[in-house]
């Protein structure tokens, strides 16, 4: 009886018809780099409903090709699996981004203040405009930030909110008044007037992470329409980029009212950027009541391929996070959420940023892996840029990965060490590459791919190494693969191999190849995910099918 089974079985393969296995679309001439355990580069690739069907030479995908098969011919371009940011606040970035003034990238202080007046001449007089991070002074050639006299001019009109990381924020003096700002007293815990060296107001404001936060959120919030909007606008963007993935962390600014819009274009099935989420807690104190209140309905890994919950982070609780010195309270509280999301099964991502501290945080779940054993369950570390291989070592052991990110191009202090990521990969501790968009860094991923390689910042300083610079391949693999891992995907997508998702980038540049200088400005030419065109220009511009 098994037998017959068996040859009816091997009778059905036999007979599908030779239609389901014609591809949708080929993609021929090519330099394919698809990011499997061999780095092979191919010519050729065959897609067939989303996925993967081929990898080969030209010369036999083409003869795979029927009638209606979509050839699109690379004429020699580079190939790459489309990128996935490990740790990317995309979903935060989404909501402003059809309103805010971008200045990622933007090499002077003169075309920065150029947006502001460019938006100032569309919007309606009074209504603000916002740059909300992104950006450093490092990357002007001015190499210095705007004042308010500049701000008010670019925009007579408009009150004006510059934001640089959490630190600092420049508002024109109609923003002031908008606010009603006049002293100290007038500003969230945290936040205070600058004055300069002659003890003169200068029209911005420090503070630290919560008071930037909170000043933040004094401002009026974009519609719900521009919400998503700008949700779609900024995936486009990433698409732009190459990117088809993003790990968000939560972040502030963010409490779990402000998911609508990408839910929407969710169910409106407009993603064109995977995202796995996690969730931050919220309220210092009842963390763990709200954690378990806002999923009591949604298991680890909950979703689909396009939008999925991860578990908590990247900030888990107040009192741990940035804090170097946590009580014993804080630990036990921690330790508390950190076991139930073990036992559900869930992902936890948590920011940590010194090493000289993170001894708390490995003992405690190494503590919680003798309880509940996390080693599975893919949790992560974000950040810890100064990472020592003992720390990753205690990694390794509890099956921990590590999302690292560009912050420190923004730096400009040449005695930081970058990221150990080599060091990483030899011990066998799973590397995902990101950049912490947008509001400390750009969301650029070849920004980001450039200075893993050649470790400049911004300002052109070169930041020490402590270990072997990545290859091409590498640096390639942290940003593709190795961020699939944060989400149990690494079999279904961050390379190109035959059943995988066709997710991929042909490039505007041949990223094996050209100077590393160079690499920073390479774009996508054309973005797909899941086998549709999201977005393409150039020579493929009427290929788009999102428009
Ligand atoms: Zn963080």
């Amino acid at each position: 009886m098994k037998t017959s089974i068996v040859a009816i079985l091997a009778l059905f393969t036999l007979a599908v018809p030779a239609w389901s296995q014609t591809p949708d679309t080929v993609l021929i001439n090519g330099k394919i780099l698809t990011v499997d355990d061999r780095d092979s580069v191919r010519e050729a690739l065959a897609i067939q409903g989303g996925k993967i069907l081929a990898v080969g030479t030209t010369a036999d995908i083409r003869k795979s090709a029927g009638p209606r098969t979509r050839v699109i011919d690379l004429q020699g371009r580079t190939v790459i699996p489309g990128l996935i940011d490990s740790h990317l606040h995309a979903i935060r970035a989404g909501l402003t981004f059809g309103t805010e003034v971008n200045w990622v990238g933007v090499p002077s202080l003169a075309e920065a203040l150029d947006r502001i007046r460019q938006q100032a001449a569309s919007a309606k007089p009074g209504t603000w405009i916002v740059v909300g991070g992104g950006w450093s002074m490092n990357q002007f050639r001015e190499r210095r930030r705007p004042t308010q006299a500049e701000l008010e001019a670019a925009a007579p009109n408009n009150p004006v909110y510059v934001q640089m990381n959490y630190a600092w924020v420049a508002m024109s003096r109609s923003g002031f008044k908008l606010l009603n700002i006049s002293s100290d007293a007038d500003l969230p815990q945290g936040a205070r007037l600058e004055k300069d060296a002659g003890g003169n107001l200068t029209g911005a404001i420090t503070g630290n992470q919560p008071g930037i936060v909170a000043l933040f959120d004094k401002l009026p919030r974009p519609t719900f329409e521009q919400q998503v909007d700008g949700t779609r606008r900024f995936f486009r963007e990433l698409n732009r980029l190459g990117l088809t993935g993003v790990g968000d962390p939560g972040g502030n600014n963010l409490p779990p009212s402000e998911y609508q819009a990408l839910f929407k274009v969710w169910r409106d099935h407009q993603m064109t950027v995977r995202v796995t989420y996690s969730l931050n807690g919220q309220t210092a104190g009842s963390e763990i009541e709200e954690f378990q209140s806002l999923t009591r309905l949604l298991p680890a890994a909950f979703g689909d391929d396009m939008l999925r919950f991860s578990g908590p982070g990247e900030r888990v609780t107040w009192a741990m996070n940035n804090n170097d010195n946590p009580s014993d309270a804080d630990k036990a509280n921690y330790y508390q959420i950190a076991k139930w999301a073990a036992e559900r099964g869930m992902s936890l991502t948590m920011h940590w940023n010194n090493n000289a501290s993170v001894d708390h945080l490995l003992t405690l779940f190494e503590r919680l892996n003798r309880e509940v054993p996390i080693r599975n369950l893919r949790w992560s570390i974000a950040h810890l840029n100064d990472a020592s291989p003992q720390s990753l070592q205690r990694m390794k052991a509890l099956g921990m990965g590590w999302t690292v990110q560009d912050m420190l191009y923004f730096s400009e202090d040449a005695s930081r060490t970058l990221p150990p990521v080599m060091t990483a990969k030899k011990l066998g501790v799973p590397v995902g590459a990101g950049t912490d968009a947008h509001r400390i860094a750009s969301y650029n991923p070849f920004t980001s791919l450039q200075w893993l390689l050649d470790g400049k910042t911004a300002a052109g300083v070169a930041l020490r190494r402590v270990d072997d610079t990545p290859t091409r391949n590498d640096a390639l693999r942290f940003y593709t693969i190795g961020s699939a891992w944060f989400s149990h995907d690494e079999d279904k997508r961050g390379s190109l191999e035959v059943g995988k998702l066709a997710d991929l980038a042909v490039l505007s540049k041949e990223y094996l190849s050209v100077p590393t200088d160079q690499i920073g400005s390479i774009e996508s030419v054309l973005t797909m995910v899941g086998g549709k065109v999201v977005y393409a220009a150039g020579a493929y511009r009427q290929l788009e099918e999102t428009r």
